[in-house]
């Protein structure tokens, strides 16, 4: 019994040596290692600003490869995007489809994008139309930032033959052949930046799967990555009213996107009244209820066209219908009213 006890006392001793050992040694590697964060610089970013799709374009990217063949490759794609669906461009794919008095066959891509408009369209009940090509163009919204544009209202005859020469239900796509009736025009102007942000994000990660930062397109941003790999990108709302800078929500997001259709990006003021570029396809007006729409969701893509939509729609239906497309909003009437989907509170946190 007595010798049981003292070989545990000598194992004690011995065991306390080893232990401090061990603790100083602990000791030493934390503050080593605390040191070396403390001197680790954050990542840096890199931005570049262009102009792409008739807006400003402003890429920022932090990787350990060289960010800049990233931010120029992001850019390029914007452009090459721009080309290929542009209603300017003579030979873009949609000026090509809207010429054709026959069935035109599109590749992957193009057809990609013009089933997910036609699928968001009968989802939204053709708020968001992309076959409104003819009254965007009485209106003249396609032709706004060039430096010759001459703003007029188009008459109610006008407005009424131009709607009758639009909709989403003259167009149909199938295995990748596209085939428009009763002489309609698609204008994707509502959902090709988002899906110009969506391929920017995607050639940033397959150059870097590290790679972070984010793109924004005229306030419709996407995240290509957590700010300093962990942290949340804080993105304020603009107020629709406000002077520039000033805002009237603030969100995180760490990644998906955000989009913003507001009244105030292109319009044009006659006696008094702004014409505005977001239409209602059911009175071939400028909507009035509506001043500006939020979008958060994973693709800026669906993003951009349902902020489009809820536009249209209105906060009262679009605040029940955009979660369901998978979508939360932050929505602005004429009256300044703000209205929030239930989900969209989540954004308002850090969690
Ligand atoms: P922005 O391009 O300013 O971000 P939107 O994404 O809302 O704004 O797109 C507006 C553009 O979409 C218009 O310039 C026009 O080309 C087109 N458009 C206008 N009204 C509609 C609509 N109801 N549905 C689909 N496209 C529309
Ligand atoms: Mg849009």
């Amino acid at each position: 019994m007595f010798k049981m006890q003292s070989g545990s006392k000598n194992q004690i001793v011995k065991l306390s040596k080893n232990s401090w050992i061990l603790i100083l040694l602990f000791v030493s590697l934390l503050i080593f290692f605390s040191l070396m964060l403390l001197l680790k610089k954050k990542p840096e970013y890199l931005s570049k600003v262009d102009i792409a799709l008739g807006t400003t374009l402003k890429v920022v990217v932090s990787s350990e490869k060289d960010p800049r063949l990233i931010i120029d490759a992001v850019l390029r794609e914007f452009h090459r995007i721009e080309k290929k669906f542009s209603l300017n461009e003579q030979n873009s794919d949609i000026s090509i489809i809207n010429r054709s008095k026959q069935p035109v066959e599109v590749d992957e891509e193009t057809a990609f994008v013009i089933e997910r408009a036609l699928t968001l369209a009968r989802a939204t009940d053709g708020a968001f139309d992309p076959a409104l090509g003819n009254l965007i163009s009485l209106w003249g919204f396609d032709r706004i930032n060039q430096t010759d544009f001459n703003p007029r209202v188009p008459t109610d005859s006008e407005i009424e033959a131009a709607l009758s020469r639009c909709g989403y239900e003259n167009v149909s796509i199938e295995k990748g052949i596209v085939t428009m009736s009763n002489d309609v025009k698609l204008d994707l102007g509502a959902i090709v930046k988002g899906y110009a942000i969506d391929r920017a994000i995607a050639i940033a990660r397959e150059m870097d799967p590290l790679a972070t930062g984010y793109v924004d397109a005229g306030r419709d941003i996407g995240i290509i990555g957590a700010k300093f790999k962990g942290e949340y990108w804080s993105i304020a709302v603009q107020d629709p009213r406000g002077d520039s800078g000033d805002y009237l929500d603030v969100v995180y997001l760490k990644k998906g996107s955000i989009v913003t259709s507001g009244d105030y990006e292109r319009f044009f003021i006659i006696d008094g009244v702004r014409y505005h570029h977001i239409l209602n396809p059911k009175t071939g007006y400028p909507v009035r209820k509506t001043i500006s729409t939020t979008i958060i969701s994973p693709d800026a893509m669906d993003a951009d066209a349902l902020s489009t939509a809820a536009f249209v729609l209105g906060s009262e239906f679009s605040s029940v219908l955009m979660p369901v497309l998978g979508g939360q909003g932050l929505f602005v009437d004429e009256q300044l009213k703000t209205t929030q989907t239930q989900g969209w509170s989540f954004f308002k946190e850090k969690r």
